[in-house]
């Protein structure tokens, strides 16, 4: 979706509303494609600030279905965004580039939103994705998912240099 922002800035106060829906159906991040469960409308609002300069502002939220960090299991995560850019068009596109980071969105005087929409998305990102809280994992051995019962596996960790002494240990027991 791109809108231009020329539109606004012919009005004096002007002041551009328009609701759009997201089209994507899935978020990429690090390379993996993760599929909304939900998307809000996103609220735009230009207003024409005079002298060339136009404020943009945007909110939504989108919900992605993310795998818990520690089982996988499929976790809805809320991602609300809201947020505002000044942006000057008396300057010069690369000072402005300069100074903010809103050249990936705006091209000349198109904004395109569904970029914008995914940045605000980028930075709500969680670091951490987990089912519950106290979430079991999964079994390091038949892959078991904890949460839902005990496997019965010997999951004691051995330590590395531990491992060495015991093979030490067991090839003596052979001879
Ligand atoms: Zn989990
Ligand atoms: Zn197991």
């Amino acid at each position: 979706m791109t809108v231009s922002l020329s539109e606004a800035m012919q009005v004096a106060g002007g002041v551009f509303e328009e609701e759009f829906s997201y089209e994507p159906e899935e978020f990429c991040y690090a390379g993996v494609m993760y599929p909304f469960s939900e998307k809000k409308p996103v609220k735009l609002r230009i207003t024409n600030l005079g002298d060339r300069k136009v404020k943009i502002e945007l909110e939504g939220e989108v919900t992605l279905s993310l795998p818990c960090d520690r089982c996988l299991r499929e976790v809805a995560v809320s991602i609300p965004f809201q947020t505002e850019r000044e942006v000057d068009f008396s300057v010069s596109e690369e000072e402005r580039a300069a100074d903010l980071d809103e050249t990936n969105f705006i091209n000349g005087y198109d904004l395109d939103v569904d970029a914008f929409v995914c940045e605000e998305i980028l930075l709500g990102f969680p670091m951490k994705v987990l089912c519950q809280e106290d979430c079991k994992g999964i079994c390091k051995v038949c892959g078991a998912n904890l949460n839902e019962g005990e496997c019965g596996c010997d999951r004691t960790e051995l330590d590395p240099r531990m491992s060495v002494i015991r093979d030490i240990f067991n090839n003596f027991k052979e001879v």
